[in-house]
């Protein structure tokens, strides 16, 4: 029987500069990387969907031509008749990157209005993976049903992974993402922090520190990245370690997150042990850090 993974959030329209005063159209999101790395790794029994908003305009269309080239199917794409999709810009001053963004009012901040529609397309899952982008920029009085519709699927099976992906800027206040992020942990199962975020705006002293913390809101497993240091995970009241393999040029460190948690997650759904399974994670994201750009190809072998 086929098995759905089902990825939460907002893919927007990227333009990158190409260097020769012209700018590239991607397409671009944290947790459409981890869908679209996902597809790439789960087997044939697996159907990975993108949950998310788009409008009826032309670039909305290319959008979901891409979602669809990739494999990445687009039944849950709800197509908003008065909203587009959101676009950043990057650009490069004296090599340094900076991003302006277009967000404020996309489609993918609708994904949630209609909880019938929502409820609909979570019972359908049997993995749930969203971030903590994907609660910013939903509207904060949306944010608790999101929540109990993550819960309600969840008590009837399926396997919640959730992301913090701290992002002070998409919120109102820290405290509101602190503690819409904590309330998110305490419905998933798998929690896939970032230690550098969690220490800068949770104040965690140590990677143990924020494994406790997602631990004792009730999360089954945490597992705590750290750049080119130790991943910390836990599971049934036991810490492990594992080294992540040294990476001797960081081209760009987009998506080492997005993708880690799509090798991690590819890896443990199909049945393989924790540390494996944490070794895929950090083998992927060495690549896609190594290369240029969110989504690398990795077809070929290293
Ligand atoms: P981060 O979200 O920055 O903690 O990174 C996610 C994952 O990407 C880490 O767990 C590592 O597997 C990998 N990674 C990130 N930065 C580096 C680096 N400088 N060297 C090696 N691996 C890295």
């Amino acid at each position: 029987m086929t098995r759905n993974f089902l990825a939460i959030g907002e893919c927007m329209v990227e333009m990158a500069p190409t260097g020769e005063g012209t700018y590239r159209l991607g397409f671009a999101g944290d947790t459409l990387n981890t869908a679209w790395y996902a597809r790439r790794l789960l087997s044939e029994g697996w159907d990975v969907s993108y949950l998310t908003g788009v409008g009826r305009d032309s670039v909305s269309e290319e959008m979901l031509a891409f979602f669809e080239d990739a494999g990445i199917r687009t039944d849950y794409v709800q197509r908003d008749n008065d909203r587009t999709v959101g676009l950043y810009i990057i650009q490069l001053n004296d090599g340094e990157r900076s991003f302006s963004y277009w967000r404020s009012d996309s489609a993918a901040r609708q994904l949630a209005r209609d909880r019938a529609r929502l409820d609909a397309a979570l019972a359908a899952a049997d993995v749930l993976y969203f971030s903590g982008i994907t609660l910013a920029i939903l509207p904060k009085e949306q944010r608790g049903g999101f929540l109990e519709a993550v819960r309600a699927a969840r008590n009837k099976g399926a396997t919640v992974a959730f992301d913090p992906n701290l992002r002070p800027r998409l919120w109102e206040t820290g405290e509101a993402m602190c503690a819409t992020v904590m309330a998110a942990a305490a419905v998933s199962d798998i929690v896939l922090p970032s230690f550098e975020d969690e220490a800068t705006y949770f104040g965690d002293a140590g990677p143990t520190e924020t494994v406790n913390r997602y631990t004792q809101a009730g999360v089954p497993l945490v597992i705590v990245k750290n750049g080119p240091g130790e991943v910390l995970w836990q599971s049934d009241g036991a810490t492990w370690t594992f080294q992540v393999p040294p990476v001797t040029e960081v081209v760009d460190t987009t998506a080492a997150g997005d993708s880690f948690n799509a090798a991690f997650l590819a890896s443990h759904l199909q049945g393989t042990d924790l540390e494996t399974s944490v070794a895929a994670g950090s083998r992927l994201a060495a690549r896609v850090i190594g290369r240029r750009g969110a989504l690398v190809d990795i077809s070929q072998a290293v």
